[in-house]
């Protein structure tokens, strides 16, 4: 099934494999005609041989399918309970559900797309923002997978040298003939690592990232949180915005999802209750991957104040100077200054130099990163592994090279790396690994 449950105006069904035409057929009224690719309706059949909804059919033979097989798509009214009288009709007929991520996997497996295509299409459905999204539409076209093609032929271009070497050996690569192939093997190798470091802002393209909002009381954080919610839309998400001990909300910050956390605070407390709510606040801290430290200015930077900065000082931190409106009484410590990232005068009353905070939080949590001139980028942690593997195995294979071993080691290694390289599209992937892949999956997909 490829629409969630729930109401809508349209449900699809989808059923791939051989007999999809055939078990379909068993429950439409009689139709006679099927023509390829081309929608026809009919009146769908339930369990008891009653009609239940009129269908929308479209046949797409295989291998010219999503799946790479026959695949037959159904479009009904989007009711639960026609819905699920279809879907038991069609159990009936011998269908049987897919898992999650089989009609992919399938396609994968049919040769329809690669496996990093397969793992774009969970993250076109799953993008939470529209560079997300344009992203994962990107690794779908096969950009990565492009972007890997000439690196991979120069690591075989090496092999099959180097092999030769072996073979014959009077055909043995002379001392000029090793440093040009160990050349090759460094420039895939330096590509490689571009591609890796790309990962750094893929990441956070791809998860988001956790902003603690956090000062003494009254300091404005709840202002400022507000403040940068007011003109950004926020992002829907499952998780309910509000807990007992923290607001969350997530902003769409230059196409990156990020979490902004408003906690009770960060203090030395005394009572039971009160300790309780600021290691709730240290928990949300452990999970940022960046602060603003909210400091209100119309009054002495004190001990208070101080406290906080010393908890936080390791994270990159944004000094969100509020209350700019009022007369300036705090003598913020130097190394406070020295010690965030940025600095951002603001007034979250009034709502001054928002726009100028925003940049600043994007500058710190992308650490200046943008994506590369081609943009190609690794959104994908598995993908980032495999690359690491690969480079590992690289630089192991042209130590042994350029130490002037026998051929057979650094073979061994650049043979490796090939193996790490092909995991990223699929084409050296084991079973628990796809199994992995598409687990992570909806139904339907
Ligand atoms: P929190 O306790 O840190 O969350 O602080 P709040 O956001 O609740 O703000 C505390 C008080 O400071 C409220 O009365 C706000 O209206 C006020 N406040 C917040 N930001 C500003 C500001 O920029 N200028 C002025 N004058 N008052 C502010």
């Amino acid at each position: 099934m490829a629409t969630p449950p729930g109401r809508s105006a349209i449900a699809l069904l989808r059923v791939s494999g051989p007999e999809a035409r055939e078990l379909v057929s068993q429950r439409i009224q009689r139709h006679t005609e099927w023509p390829n690719r081309q929608a026809f309706l009919a009146r769908f059949l339930d369990r008891e041989d009653q009609p239940l909804d009129q269908a929308l059919i479209t046949f797409f033979p295989g291998p010219a399918s999503y799946t790479g097989e026959d695949l037959v798509e159904l479009s009904c009214h989007g009711n639960p309970i026609l819905v699920e009288g279809m879907v038991e009709a069609l159990l009936q007929a011998g269908a049987r559900l897919a898992e999650p991520g089989e009609f992919t996997l399938r396609a994968f497996l049919n040769g329809k797309m690669d496996l990093a295509q397969a793992e774009a299409v969970r993250d076109v459905v799953e993008s939470r923002t529209a560079f997300q999204a344009k992203i994962a539409a990107q690794q779908l076209d096969g950009r990565l997978s492009r972007r890997l093609e000439p690196v991979k032929e120069q690591i075989v271009t090496t092999l099959c040298h180097m092999e030769t070497a072996l073979e014959f050996v009077e055909d043995e690569v002379n001392p000029e003939g090793r440093s040009r192939l160990g050349e090759k093997i460094e420039d895939a190798d330096r590509q490689l690592k571009e591609l890796e470091e790309s990962f750094q802002l893929g990441r956070l393209v791809h998860e988001g990232i956790q902003v603690l909002i956090t000062g003494r009381p009254n300091a404005g954080k709840s202002s400022v949180f507000n403040g940068l919610l007011l003109d950004e839309r926020a992002i829907v998400t499952e998780i309910p915005g509000t807990t007992r001990d923290a607001l969350t909300e997530t902003i769409d910050l230059a196409g990156i999802p990020v979490r902004l956390v408003d906690t009770a605070g960060i203090r030395e407390a005394s009572d039971p209750v009160e300790r309780l709510g600021v290691e709730k606040s240290l928990q949300y801290l452990r999970e940022a991957g960046a602060v603003l430290f909210v400091v209100d200015q119309s009054i002495p930077f004190d001990r208070e104040d101080l406290y906080i900065w010393e908890m936080i000082r390791e994270y990159p931190c944004v000094l969100v100077v509020n209350k700019e409106d009022l007369p300036s009484r705090a003598d913020i410590p130097n190394e406070v200054e020295k010690g965030c990232l940025a600095t951002v005068r603001v007034s979250a009353l009034e709502g001054t130099h928002f726009r100028e905070l925003k940049a600043a939080l994007l500058a710190v949590t992308t650490q200046g990163q943008e994506p590369g001139d081609e943009g190609v980028m690794v959104t994908n942690i598995r993908q980032k592994q495999c690359l690491e593997r690969c480079r590992q195995h690289l630089r192991a294979g042209l130590e042994a090279y350029q130490g002037g071993m026998s051929e057979e080691f650094p073979l061994y290694d650049f043979r490796k790396a090939l193996e790490s390289l092909g995991q990223i599209t699929g084409e050296t992937t084991t079973e628990d690994i796809l199994e992995q892949i598409f687990s992570t999956f909806c139904i339907g997909k």
